[in-house]
């Protein structure tokens, strides 16, 4: 070993979904939206001045948490905006992660947790998921140094009651519970409604499902106050400038078009509610889903080998080589026509 790479930092990354080159293939594998941005997005990209590239941002991206607080109805000191949801989390474990006591978070989850976790060197323990893929809420009672999970969970699909969320909020009120609400506009009930009665809540969304700009990188975090200040106070020792200054605008433009947002969530809402049928029908078995993907498997049908079959067919769809998870597929609601396509090919498959 040279003594140069005894100095390097050694981390196991994240590995994303794929994302083909080939712009044909039908993309159900990483929970983007299938339709495009909304009009107001558009038409404020084409008025863009490109001139003013030339300055930095406005590094308190005043717009976008203006807009933000409008829509929530919270105070722009109670919101945080980040270079999607993933710099946001990956702050908020910087900032709030900050005990020898180990973090919680389900077995089966998000699987950038433990990556935040490995790479900030913060203890964490993963207490597991019921058979259904339910969390349960009494393994969080435990001491703690901070407790993050998301709802609806990933990749299961499945949400956890309200109620249950407060109770593990209330029984942590000396670390920070982190909800990370990725995917609550398209089911479940947001803890958004909690901010005003715990201080040790932090919410957590993103522009890049249920507002179709993946490709833009927005999320933000809604807060007390001191929760919101604790992490511009790391924002500002890290970057001043996270967010552009097309990010700005164009985000701003998104959360104005709320006849937009509810039409497209209504729509994949309703191709979900189909989808299930059809995946019923084909004998597929799923946890209720409450986000933009039903999470299935087939008893009898090895997944993995259906992962591939799909491929080959350039239908993308998401799997995870992992224990308790290998016999089930993360599939996307896309539109309908995709759906249809990925109906046509299993059922044809599952003929032979
Ligand atoms: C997609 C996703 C995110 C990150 O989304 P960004 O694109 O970084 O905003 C965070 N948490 C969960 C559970 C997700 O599925």
């Amino acid at each position: 070993m040279k003594p140069w790479e005894a100095n390097i930092r050694k981390v196991t990354p994240y590995v994303p979904g794929e994302q083909p080159k080939n712009a044909d293939v039908i993309k159900l594998n990483t929970n983007e939206n299938p339709y495009g941005p909304a009009p107001a997005v558009k038409r404020a990209l084409k008025e863009f001045d490109a001139e003013l590239l030339r300055l930095y941002p406005d590094p308190a991206s005043d717009v976008l948490v203006d807009a933000l607080a409008k829509r929530y109805g919270l105070g722009k000191d109670q919101i945080f905006v980040g270079v999607g949801s993933d710099d946001v989390l990956a702050m908020a474990f910087l900032t709030f992660f900050n005990s020898d006591r180990p973090i919680l978070f389900p077995d089966i989850s998000y699987s950038f947790y433990s990556v935040w976790a490995e790479l900030y060197g913060i203890p964490y323990e993963r207490p597991a998921l019921d058979d259904g893929f339910q969390i349960r809420k009494e393994d969080y009672y435990k001491e703690n140094g901070g407790v993050i999970f998301p709802n609806p969970n990933a990749p299961t699909s499945l949400a956890l009651g309200l109620a249950d969320v407060e109770d593990i909020i209330a029984r942590n009120r000396g670390s920070v519970v982190i909800v990370d609400e990725a995917y609550i506009d398209f089911g479940g009930e947001s803890a958004l409604g909690l901010l005003s009665k715990y201080e040790n809540l932090l919410v957590v969304q993103t522009f890049s499902k249920s507002r179709s700009l993946a490709g833009l990188r927005i999320g933000y975090a809604m807060g007390n106050p001191a929760l919101i200040k604790a992490l511009n106070d790391v924002k500002y020792s890290f970057n001043s400038y996270t967010m552009n200054r097309t990010s700005l605008v164009l985000g701003a433009a998104a959360v104005k078009d709320e006849a937009y947002f509810q039409e497209t969530v209504g729509k994949i809402k309703a191709t979900r509610e189909r989808t299930k049928e059809r995946l019923k029908a084909l004998g597929f078995v799923y946890p209720e889903p409450s986000a933009n993907f039903i999470f299935a498997g087939r008893p009898g049908t090895d997944a993995k080998a259906l992962f591939e079959a799909l491929r080959e067919k350039d239908i993308y769809v998401r799997y995870f080589d992992a224990p308790r998870i290998d016999r089930y597929l993360r599939i996307t609601i896309g539109t309908d026509e995709q759906m249809e396509r990925l109906f046509d090919f299993l059922e044809n498959y599952l003929k032979h």
